[in-house]
Parts: C-alpha cells; structure tokens; sequence
C-alpha cells in the first residue's frame, strides 16, 4: 500500500500557517509562522553544515565585515572632507606645500588600502557563494537520489506527491545557498542600520530625524513585502498554467513526438494553446507588476520629499557653522543608508521566506515513509537457486489515491518450475499482478506467499533479487550495449562471455556484432554524437539479453515481444524454455501461441481469475480461452491465405526485406 494510507493531498500542501480568527489568535498564529519559518530556516542551514562547516564560518565573517564597512569608509570619507575643509579654511594659498604629508594625504590612503580589502572579501565571498551553491546542490540531489532510491512506487503515482519531487529537484538547487546568503546580508544590514542611527543620533537637533526615516521607509518594504508574496502566490496559483505553456512548447520540440507532429499538422493547434495559456498567465501578472510600479513611485515622492527636508537641515547647519562639509556628507549618507537598510531588512526577510516555502518541498519529500519494507525485526531469507512456490490467497488490490479494485479476491498457486501465462484483454490487470507479486506494491487485501511464508516477512533486497524481471515499458539505458544487458544483474562479477550468451539467446547478437563497436556501442544520441538508436524490436531483445543474463530463480516477462514478429517471439520462448531448467517463468503475452507451452494459463478479466488450466484444458473449456484463441488463430489463417506466411522473421522495423501487409495482431498493440 501508498505511503501513509491515502490523505495525500492534504499532506503535500504548504504548511502555512492559518490566519487568525481574532485578536486573541495572533500569539498562536505567530507561533505557528515563526516556528514553521524557523524549522525551514534550520533545516537549510543544517543542509549547508553538512556540506561544509567552513561555508558558514566564512560567509558569517563576511556578512560582519559587510555590514560595519560602509560605516567605517563613510567615516573616513566625513574625515577627509573636513580635514580639506581645515585646510582651505587655514592655509589659503599655501595648499601645495603643507598637503603632502597632511592629514588628508594619510585618511586617502587609509580609504583606498580600505576599499581594496573590501573588494578582495567581496570576491572571496562570491567565490565562496559559488563554489558553495554548486557542493549544495551536489548535496541535495544526491539526497533526493539516495530518497528516491528506497520510496515506494506507490509514490510515483500521485500527482501531487510527484509535483513535489519535481518542484524539490527543480527548486531545491541554489535555493539553500541563496536563502544562507539572503539570512547572512540581513545581518549585515542590521550591523550597517544600527550603526547608521548611532551616527545620524549625534546630529545637533535632529535625532528625532531617525525616527521620521524610519517611518517613512517602513510603508516602502512593506509594499515591497506585500508585493513579494502576492507574487509568489499568483505564480504558485498559476503553476498549472507554467506546466501547460512547458507542456506544449516541449511537445513542438521533442523528437519523439516530432513525427506526428508533422504529419498530423498539429503545430498551429499547439502553438495556438500556448498563445492561449500566455495570455491568461500574463494578464494577471501584469496587473500585479503596474500596480506594484505605481506604489513605488507614490512612495518613492515621499521618501524624495523627506529627504530634501532633511538634507536641507543639515546643509543649513553647515551654513550656521555648527557643522563642517564633512559632516555634512556622512549625515545625508546615513539618511539614504538607513532607508536602504531598513528596506532591504524587510524585503531580504519576504525573500527568505518566500524561499523556505519553496524548501517546503524538499522537506515534505524526505520526510516521505517508505511502506514496502521488511515487516520483521529479523527478516526471513530467500533461499536462492532453486524452485518456489507462490500461492496468491485472496489477494484484492486497489492503487493508492483510487476507489476501484483492479484485482478482486485472486486465488492461484504457482509451482515450482511452473510455466505460468496470464491472458486478458488490456486493462485486466495482468502487469499489475506482476506488480504485487515482485512487491512493488502491497496487496489491500489477501496475502501472496513465496514458499509458506509472506513475501512481506523477507528481507526485500533479497527478495527483489529473487525476480528476473522485464516489463512493458522497459528500460532504455543511454550506455553501452553490453551495459545494457549487464543492468539484469549489475551484482554479478562482469563477464564479457556473459554478455554475449545472452545477446545470442535473445537474437540481439546478430544487429550487435554489425554495430560499429559492437558490444561498447553507446546507445541513444543524447550524449554521443556516435550514439546508435535502435528500433523498437532491437530494444526489446536487448531488454530480453537482460533477463537472460540475470540468475534469478523466478523470471517474469511482461510483453518483452511486443514490437518482435511471432517468429522471433516464439524463438525467445523457446530459447526460455530450454534453458529455463526448473525454474518458474510467468509471461504475459499477446500472443496465444506461447501459451500452448505453459503448463499454466491463467486468464484474467476485470480483475478477477476467471480461467485456469492448461491449454488442452482450456480449449475444452470452450470459455474465454477458446474463444480468444479461436479469434486469434482465424486472423492468422486469413492473413495467411492473403499475403502467404505472415510470419517473417526479422527485427521488425529495420528489416532489410520488402515487407507484406502485416496481420493486424502484429503490430503489438491489439490484444485478443
Ligand atoms: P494489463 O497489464 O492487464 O493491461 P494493468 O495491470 O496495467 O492491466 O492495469 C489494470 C488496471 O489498473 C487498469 O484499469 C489501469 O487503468 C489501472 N492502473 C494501472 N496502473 C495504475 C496506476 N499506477 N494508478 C492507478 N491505476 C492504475
């Protein structure tokens, strides 16, 4: 069964803290956003400790040097102006001589030996910030890979659950560093804030100037604050528009879907939905910026008209004498300092928390439980190379977050070197009896035993060793060939000789040796401009190579031969059965020919076991079986009166040879 039952959508929202019902909620409500605020914050940090302490050590260095900097470089500044000011005051006329070796001369070097240390931390601190944003999120993948790795398939089938793990994988990269660096200049500003207001406090008769500064630049990061937020919310409300507008633009460029693209002209419709989703994601957006703009301006008046009073003050202290030029310089930098510093405070605070909702997700997905695990302290073991049997009782299963039953109340036994076929229209829930019985899922209701024990009650690494498995949709690997054949049992110690017995009992080994390298062709053209593709039908023996090469006891084959002709496909079953030994093999196939080998067929309608037997047994029966293998055999039979043999051999799509209308059964898609 899914993680935790099935409340999923209730635990992949944000934890956001509800508003408050009243005067009287607001502790609680604080509480709860501060707490929330705070748990994200110390998980990001504890992120970046465990990539290195030294990032934090260094990044809290700079962010002290930050802040008292600009302080100390406008003293040395208000110095500079005064001593010049002393000079012209004292000594007109005689300025050349008595300047070098001056005051003046000394506060210059001093501020310029100042700057020079500035920008050499500066730039540490963005070497630092970069090298540190690339290891954290090494960090961070690696721990939704290692997440990934142990979470239920389960998990993957809900879409909110799988929103997440995107979002967390998309968002969750430089988020962490941006978010200590956010934490780090709010530090900063707070140092550069408050030694501002120390200076700006000693202004004959105008301390009470801090207290207007700050007011007036309060309302202006407010703003800013409520800005933040509503557009982070129109962009998490809209996020289902972003997906469409990737969705179409990806399905105009996506090679696999670039053919039907074209043929069935579907660009105008794809780009004309884009269009159409842009201009509602856009209109809302816009509304937001120009009304954000027009705030700022109104504001910006404001804080312009505060500040020309103030600046006016001063300068008319300097006119009566009170104050020299110098002063004059470092008060209206304080002004325009703690303006700045009190905006940024608030609105690097906005940004923060705007980006831990985004951490949000990355906590909520490793928070994840895994449910498919060994049920028992001391986990039984699988015994290895030999037979088994497994007995299905009273299995009923339903997937995580649906209503219906896909399989309802089986019973079956499978013995030990037991040639088992499920049939079944599409949809039966053939694949996802497979499913249960390799414990990618747990049964809702029943148990599946694997012999006399509960598959739940073994150690569930063993267990998966236990099964060869090809599925439908089976893997296609951007590696070599022989990497791709390996992948059925990357444990067993690498044997080129392997390799290559299983290419031949597939068939694979004959398009293998005419690749050009063989078997250390890389696959795919993603990564290597010499990179083969293969067709459909090579895929799919490669994927067969793969089940042979894997010593399991139990080997389950799930359509391996969907894009393969009959003839090739009844070779592969052939080739199983000789070397199958006794060991059980269970296939689900389209085609009813192979099932005339099993010793077990067993047949599968909505769920439920409604035929089993072998095939003699069956056709007797005169059911289902009979009737699906009497229809399946008169389309052949009519197909060979057409076209003479419609079996040709071959890989299918590369066949060199002129090809024959094909039989309607043969195109891997239609089922009996
Ligand atoms: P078969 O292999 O016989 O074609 P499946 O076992 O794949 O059938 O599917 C059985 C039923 O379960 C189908 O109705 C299918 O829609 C449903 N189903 C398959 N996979 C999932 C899933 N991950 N989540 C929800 N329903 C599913």
């Amino acid at each position: 069964m899914g993680p935790g039952g099935f409340g999923y959508p209730s635990r992949y929202n944000y934890t956001k803290a509800k508003p408050p019902k009243g005067v009287g909620d607001v502790p609680r409500y604080l509480k709860e956003l501060l707490g929330g605020f705070f748990t994200r914050l110390f998980y990001v940090f504890g992120l970046v400790w465990k990539t290195g302490p030294w990032i934090l050590f260094l990044m809290s260095f700079v962010a002290i040097f930050n802040g008292v900097m600009p302080v100390i470089s406008a003293l040395i500044s208000k110095n500079i102006l005064n001593e010049l000011q002393k000079i012209i005051e004292l000594h007109v006329g005689e300025t050349k001589t008595v300047f070098w070796g001056s005051a003046v001369m000394f506060l210059i070097i001093f501020l310029f030996v100042f700057r020079i240390i500035n920008k050499v931390v500066l730039n540490i601190n963005s070497a630092v910030t970069r090298i540190a944003g690339e290891k954290v999120v090494k960090q961070v993948k690696l721990q939704i890979m290692e997440k990934a790795r142990e979470l239920d398939l389960a998990s993957f089938d809900i879409p909110g659950f799988y929103e997440k793990l995107e979002n967390a994988n998309r968002e969750a990269g430089m988020r962490p560093i941006s978010i200590i660096n956010s934490t780090f200049s709010i530090i900063s500003s707070f140092i550069e804030l408050i030694s501002y207001i120390v200076v700006l406090a000693t202004v004959p008769g105008l301390w009470w100037s801090v207290l207007v500064i700050i007011g007036v630049s309060v309302p202006s990061a407010i703003i800013n604050f409520i800005y933040k937020r509503k557009n982070f919310n129109y962009i998490r409300r809209r996020s289902k528009d972003r997906r469409q507008m990737n969705y179409y633009s990806d399905l105009m460029v996506n090679k696999d879907m670039a053919k039907e693209v074209r043929m069935f002209d579907l660009s105008d419709t794809f780009i004309g939905k884009y269009k159409e989703v842009f201009a509602r994601y856009y209109s809302g957006l816009r509304k937001l910026i120009v009304n954000e703009s027009i705030w700022h301006i109104a504001i910006a008046v404001i804080s312009a008209s505060v500040n020309l009073l103030f600046f006016s003050l001063i300068a008319f202290q300097v006119f009566e004498g009170r104050i020299m030029i110098g002063d004059y310089s470092l008060y209206t930098g304080a002004i325009t300092s703690i303006a700045a510093a009190v905006t940024s405070l608030i609105s690097v605070s906005g940004s923060i928390y705007e980006g831990t909702l985004f951490i949000d997700n990355l906590i909520s997905f490793m928070n994840e439980e895994q449910t498919i695990t060994t049920k028992l302290e001391a986990p039984e073991h699988v015994k290895r190379n030999t037979s088994h049997t497994i007995i299905f009782e009273n299995v009923s299963f339903r997937y995580p977050g649906t209503q219906r039953d896909v399989l309802k109340n089986i019973n079956l036994t499978i013995r030990p070197g037991d040639t088992v076929v499920l049939v079944g229209l599409n949809g039966a829930g053939k694949t996802t009896l497979i499913k249960l019985l390799t414990r990618l899922y747990d049964p809702t209701e029943g148990r599946i035993l694997l012999d006399g024990k509960d598959i739940r009650d073994y150690d569930l690494k063993e267990l998966y060793a236990m099964f060869g498995i090809i599925f439908q949709d089976f893997g296609r690997y951007a590696f070599s060939v022989s990497d791709n054949i390996r992948f059925g049992d990357i444990h067993k110690e690498f044997n080129g000789d392997d390799i290559i017995n299983a290419a031949k009992q597939s068939n694979a080994d004959e398009y293998i040796e005419k690749l050009p390298n063989g078997y250390d062709t890389p696959l795919m053209r993603i990564f290597e401009e010499n990179g083969i593709e293969l067709s459909g039908g090579q895929w799919q023996k490669l994927s067969v190579a793969r089940a042979f090469y894997s010593e399991s006891d139990i080997l389950i084959l799930d359509e391996p031969t969907a894009s393969l002709d009959p003839m090739a496909e009844q070779e592969i079953f052939n080739q199983f059965d000789k070397l199958r030994s006794d060991k059980t093999t269970i296939f689900v196939s389209h085609r009813l020919s192979s099932a005339t080998v099993a010793t077990k067929i067993v047949v599968l309608e909505y769920g439920e076991v409604i035929e089993c037997g072998d095939h003699r047994t069956l056709m007797e029966k005169k059911g289902k079986y009979f009737e699906l293998f009497t229809t399946q055999a008169k389309r052949y039979m009519e197909a060979e009166e057409k076209n003479g043999d419609p079996l040709n051999v071959g890989d299918g799509e590369r066949s060199e040879k002129p090809r024959r209308p094909r039989s309607p059964n043969m195109n891997g898609k239609r089922e009996f």
